[in-house]
């Protein structure tokens, strides 16, 4: 199946539809709610797409689910969502008893066994981000050769891992990791809800984007014919379109029936 254009008349429509005020909005971060940037350590939220998102959390549950830390992420959004889970849908606010210390022990012992192969490689970072680990290539004068020395180390380091490929960047988990697409299920499940609203950009968003049995509207940032999703933006500058008619949909349906109205909206 193709993905559609989300702004053609037609399928705008399907999706206001679709859409209540008890439906949990997902969001990815890098590439979808801020533009990529060359600088890993730059990215940004617009102005507008942080006040537009603010707004929709007023009115329904939003969560980001991210490869960053939580904590990074939060320093980017400058806000606190319903909810944000970070390390590619591995790390829970610790209140929800959720945090997988055996991962986080696993990501400790990777650390040092990659300093060990790359720590005087130029321009390499490793960076521990709890749940997962990333390798930085990006300030290296020669990327090339660095990203081989990077894959020599992978490839000796135990347990094998979960490799995801980023723009400069290798991310390792443990390959039982929770994935994307079980942190939106448990999101929904935390939240008792059973409609969701997903946009993502990357390799990993693929994986909510092909749930099965779960009511998920996926979203994907940029024209991809191997998305699973079953929409597309043409890119991320369309988002905050997207945002304004979540939040004004949503604002007319409470209109109709106000908050404390237990009936469910029909689509
Ligand atoms: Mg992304």
């Amino acid at each position: 199946m193709t993905a559609s254009y989300l702004f053609n008349p037609e399928e705008l429509a399907v999706f206001t539809r679709y859409v209540t005020p008890d439906t949990l909005f997902a969001f990815d971060l890098d590439g979808t709610l801020a533009p990529i940037v060359d600088d890993y350590n730059a990215v940004t939220i617009a102005e507008p797409v942080r006040d537009t998102l603010k707004r929709l959390a007023q009115l329904a549950k939003v969560v980001v689910i991210t490869g960053r830390s939580r904590n990074d992420a939060l320093k980017i959004l400058e806000f606190e969502p319903d909810l944000i889970i970070g390390n590619h849908g591995s790390e829970w606010p610790a209140q929800d008893g959720k945090r997988d210390w055996q991962q986080i022990a696993l990501c400790v012992k990777w650390q040092e066994q990659l300093k060990n192969r790359l720590g005087d490689t130029e321009g390499v970072e490793i960076e521990f981000k709890g749940e997962s680990v990333s390798i930085h290539y990006r300030k290296s004068d020669d990327r090339e050769s660095a990203l081989l020395r990077i894959n020599d180390a992978i490839k000796i380091i135990e347990p094998s891992p979960r490799r995801i490929g980023g723009k400069f960047v290798v991310n390792l988990l443990p390959k039982d990791a929770t994935t994307k697409g079980d942190a939106l299920v448990a999101a929904m499940d935390k939240f008792g809800l059973v409609r969701s609203v997903f946009l993502g950009d990357d390799v990993t968003d693929e994986e909510v984007f092909r749930l099965v049995g779960v009511d998920v509207l996926g979203i994907h940032i940029g024209k991809d014919y191997y998305t699973a999703a079953k929409y597309y933006l043409n890119d991320q500058s369309e988002l905050l379109g997207l945002l304004n008619t979540m939040v004004g949909t949503i604002e007319s349906l409470r209109a109709v029936a106000p908050p404390h109205n237990t009936n469910k909206h029909q689509s």
